[in-house]
Formats: structure tokens, C-alpha cells, sequence
């Protein structure tokens, strides 16, 4: 959508007139769910009920798999590779059609203001179309042999039913973003999104068909985590599961494949990503909004968000006040239907128990709480909370050490960059790291030292690559598997070692 029909549409009565789709989406349509369970989803900027969906179980989970699996052995395993794109740059398109519909969905069910739901509808469409572009580029490999009469080669097939669990911090990418390569590899999908934000999944499903896929490849069943999740990941028919989550739970389903089929399990789960501000960065424009925006964006409620800023202890209390500074000018609060809002409420009641919870223990360890305020009014109702930053925190306090999942950032100082790097090392995740240095050699051994998937080294506080372009793979707690980039594509393939020998 252009900036224009943004502000010229009228998000207020779009709102108003939402209709959920509550049923589970199997085989190509919407059906009645054989369980009698339900669960019901509720807004956070208003703290109202939005409706009352089927809470999947076994029998749900198995017809959703049943589908699946008949849809890989019929039409899709099959289709050709160049048919496989054009129908997934079909449903890129139709993403692209429907984003308002999508992007309501997540801001009413997630509390994510509308313009950034919009924005993540966006990031969808584009991972979707970068791997149904890859889908004609998968090559496979010609061993070397001594043999004349022998070919030996490698070949790259798709697994068979992946089944795909995500959370609602970014309801709609986060599924994508396994679902997409998932697809363009020649798998089929079960898709079980959070109970919290069911319905830009279930809708993507429904596009899925409009795009011209046929019956079966994606198929979505809402449901709690322990009932339709734990029925999908211990599922015998599954081939594979890719899970995005809360580390522990990440960690059950490896206990539920190792109790069903042994499936493969791809996590990528929690973090607390460290930024190192070295003392030849202070002057660089725009640092304190890309510090707040890296930590706050989505209020904290961010796989990557850099949490922790270690910075070097000459220039702590100037970073201190750029950050005062900056996070009026970057977060404006309000209500999330509001297109200059880009400052949301926390997700639901628990998460704004655990955020509240956190900030009590923080000052328990004696780290010294700082609340910020960004612009704009905040609201009286919904779960909304102002920034926080605990300045002198020391990197062993639970505030440093926990994935907190909301707008709460550590500030810890050094000394040398032996000690920086050690600091930003001394976690159990390792998702993603940023350092701010102009120093060329320093940058380097950054690359090479801190264990994180993605290390961003930066002069300049300017947008980097594309998302969907980067491969990386998560260290520790925060799981395994590449995702992004062509290497993407390989956690859902087979690789086969064929020889043909002749006479
Ligand atoms: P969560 O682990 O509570 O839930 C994630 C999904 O797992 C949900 O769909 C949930 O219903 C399901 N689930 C819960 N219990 C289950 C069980 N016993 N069996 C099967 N499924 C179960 O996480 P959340 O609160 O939805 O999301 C926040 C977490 O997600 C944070 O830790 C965040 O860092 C992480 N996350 C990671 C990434 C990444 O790419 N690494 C991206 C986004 C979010």
C-alpha cells in the first residue's frame, strides 16, 4: 500500500467490521473441528474480546496431515519446478492484495500498530516471492567417481510433511518465514500459529488456494500449544518440524519427536542479543535511534532485539542521554489503529506480568531503573508500558541474562574489547549481535568472535540487507537451522546418493 492510502483509509471502521474465520482451514477449506474445545483471542490495546476459535486436537492434527500428505504424493511433489514459483509468486501477489486484511488481523489480535503490521505484511510478501523465485534453483550435485560406468550424484528432495509452529510476536512472518521455503522446496505444510494471533495464517491458507496451490499444501490448525501444537510435533506422519518460540518449549518438542518418529526438529527460539558501542562511535549520526529503535521496536517484543547495550565505559553517560533524547523522536505511543503510532501495547495480560515482573527483579538486583518516555499519550486502557532502561547492570543479573520480551534494555560498560566480546558472549543464546566501531580491524575480529547467527558491524545507522537474503544459524538456547538466504532452502530438503552403474 502507498503512504497515502495508508493515511486515507479508515482503520477505525475496518476494524469494526472483522470477521474471524475460527474454524480450521484442512484440505482447501474451512471445516467444523472435531474437537469441543475452544480458546478465545482478545485485543491488548483494548483489552476486549475479539472471538471464540476451535481449539484443534488429535483428530484435527491427523486430517490436517492426511491432507498434507496427499497433497505432496499427488500435485505438488510432482508439479514442475517452474509451475511450483509461478504459483508461489502468485501467492505473494495475493498477499500483497489483501495486506490491510492481514495487517488488521495481527494489530487486533497482537496489539502491533496497524502502519507496522503493514510493514510485516510487506516483509511476508517479499520472503514469500524471494523463495518462490529459488524454486527453479535447486541443483543438485555430480560426484567425482574413478569409474567410467558409474554416475554418481546427489540429489536434493523435498522432505514430505513439515509441520510448522509459531509464535504471535510477528504473527504472520514468523510463519512465513518457514513456510515459504518450506513450499518452495516441494513440502507440503501444517501450519499451527500462537493462539494469540491465529488469524493472518489461517487467511494465508485461504490465499494459498486463490493463488492456484492445490488442496492440502498449506493447511492451518488453530489450537492451544499443548493440545493441536504437542498433537503436530508428536504426529507419526510428520517428516519434519519447524518450530520459532520460547526456548523451552523449543526444547519439548525435541522431547515429542524423540517419543514419536524421530523427526528433525529446526528451532529458533529465544535470545538476548547484545550491541557494543565502542568509543569511536559516539559521534555517529543517528546511533541513539537506531540503539532504541534495534531494542524497543514492536515494544521489545523481538526475537533479535538488542537488549543488552555494552558500552565502553568513557562514553556511558552520553549514550545514556542519546537514548533519552532519541526515544521521543523514534516511538510515538497511542492507539494502535492510528497510522503516526508505532509504539504498541505489550501482547496480552501474562507477558505485561512477566514485563512488570522483570522490572521489579531488576531493581531487586540493584540495577538502576530508568523509565523513559516516548511521545504521543498512552493510552488508560490496554496493556501498555513505557521503555525502561537498567543503567550499572552487571551482565551476571537475571535482568542481563533473561529473555525479558519487551521494552527493557541493560546497559553494562567496559573496558577493552577482549572484555566487550566476552560480555556479549557470556549468554545462553546467540540469535544476533550488533557492534558500533569505525575501526576496520576491530570489525573484523568481531565478525570472526561473537557467537550470534547475525552480527551486524556498523558505521552507519542505515537499513542492511534483506531479510529474506541472509542465511545465518542461531548459536545455544536460541536453536538450530539456516534461515534465510539460497541456504534456506536446505533444512527442507533431502539430499539422496544415486549411482547409476553400467556395464
Ligand atoms: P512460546 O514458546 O510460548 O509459543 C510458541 C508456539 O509454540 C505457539 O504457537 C504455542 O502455542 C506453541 N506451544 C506452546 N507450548 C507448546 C507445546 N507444549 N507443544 C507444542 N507447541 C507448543 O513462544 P511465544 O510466547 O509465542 O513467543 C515468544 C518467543 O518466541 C520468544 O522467546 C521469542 O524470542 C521467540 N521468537 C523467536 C524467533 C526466532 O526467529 N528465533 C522469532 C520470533 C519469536
Amino acid at each position: 500500500m502507498t503512504e497515502n492510502a495508508i493515511n486515507n483509509t479508515d482503520w477505525v471502521s475496518m476494524a469494526a467490521s472483522v470477521n474471524f474465520e475460527t474454524r480450521p482451514f484442512i484440505n482447501g477449506v474451512y471445516v467444523k473441528s472435531r474437537s469441543n474445545a475452544e480458546f478465545c483471542t482478545k485485543n491488548p490495546a483494548t483489552r476486549k474480546k475479539l472471538a471464540v476459535f476451535a481449539d484443534c486436537g488429535v483428530w484435527d492434527v491427523d486430517a490436517a496431515v492426511v491432507a498434507a500428505r496427499s497433497a505432496y504424493q499427488g500435485e505438488w511433489r510432482k508439479a514442475s519446478p517452474e509451475r511450483r514459483k509461478i504459483l508461489l509468486l502468485a501467492l505473494a501477489h495475493k498477499v500483497r492484495e489483501a495486506s490491510s486484511e492481514l495487517a488488521m488481523f495481527d494489530c487486533m489480535e497482537m496489539g502491533m500498530p496497524i502502519s507496522m503490521a503493514l510493514q510485516q505484511v510487506k516483509q511476508a510478501a517479499d520472503f514469500i516471492q524471494y523463495y518462490a523465485e529459488l524454486a527453479d534453483k535447486i541443483y543438485g550435485e555430480v560426484a567425482p567417481t574413478d569409474h567410467a560406468n558409474v554416475l554418481a550424484m546427489t540429489y536434493m528432495q523435498p522432505r514430505g510433511v513439515v509441520g510448522v509452529i509459531s509464535p504471535w510476536n510477528y504473527p504472520l512472518l514468523t510463519a512465513a518465514l518457514a513456510i515459504a521455503p518450506a513450499l518452495s522446496a516441494g513440502n507440503t505444510i501444517v501450519s499451527k500459529p500462537s493462539e494469540q494471533s491465529p488469524s493472518s495464517v489461517l487467511k494465508l491458507a485461504e490465499l494459498s488456494i486463490d493463488a492456484g496451490l492445490p488442496a492440502g499444501a498449506l493447511n492451518v490448525v488453530p489450537g492451544l500449544g499443548e493440545h493441536a501444537g504437542a498433537a503436530l510435533a508428536s504426529h507419526m506422519d510428520v517428516d519434519k518440524m519447524h518450530f520459532t518460540g520460547s526456548t523451552s518449549v523449543g526444547r519439548q518438542l525435541m522431547v515429542y519427536a524423540g517419543q514419536s518418529n524421530g523427526k528433525p526438529v529446526m528451532l529458533e527460539a529465544g535470545g538476548k542479543s547484545p550491541q557494543i558501542v565502542f568509543e569511536d562511535a559516539v559521534d555517529i549520526e543517528g546511533l541513539g535511534e537506531s540503539l532504541v529503535q534495534s531494542a524497543f521496536i514492536n515494544s521489545g517484543q523481538l526475537c533479535v532485539a538488542r537488549t543488552r547495550l555494552i558500552v565502553h565505559e568513557k562514553i556511558k553517560n552520553q549514550i545514556v542521554e542519546e537514548i533519552y533524547r532519541a526515544v521521543k523522536n523514534v516511538f510515538t505511543i497511542g492507539d494502535t489503529l492510528d497510522t503516526s503510532v508505532n509504539f504498541g501495547p505489550i501482547s496480552s495480560q501474562v507477558q505485561y506480568k512477566r514485563v512488570e515482573d522483570y522490572m521489579k527483579i531488576g531493581q531487586e538486583e540493584r540495577a538502576d531503573l530508568q523509565v523513559l518516555e516516548v511521545s504521543g499519550n498512552k493510552p488508560e486502557c490496554g496493556y501498555y508500558v513505557q521503555p525502561a532502561l537498567f543503567v550499572n547492570a552487571r551482565n551476571d543479573m537475571r535482568v542481563s541474562q533473561e529473555e525479558i520480551f519487551g521494552p527493557a534494555m541493560t546497559i553494562i560498560s567496559f573496558k577493552t574489547e577482549v572484555e566487550a566480546v566476552a560480555l556479549a558472549n557470556d549468554v545462553r543464546y546467540g540469535l544476533a549481535a550488533t557492534a558500533w566501531t569505525r575501526d576496520v580491524g576491530r570489525a573484523r575480529r568481531l565478525a570472526r568472535d561473537l557467537e550470534a547467527g547475525r552480527v551486524d558491524i556498523r558505521t552507519s545507522a542505515s537499513s542492511g540487507a534483506n531479510l529474506a537474503a541472509l542465511s545465518a544459524e542461531p548459536y545455544g538456547g536460541s536453536g538450530y537451522g539456516v534461515l534465510g538466504g539460497i541456504r534456506g532452502l536446505d533444512p527442507y530438503m533431502r539430499l539422496k546418493g544415486v549411482q547409476i552403474i553400467t556395464e
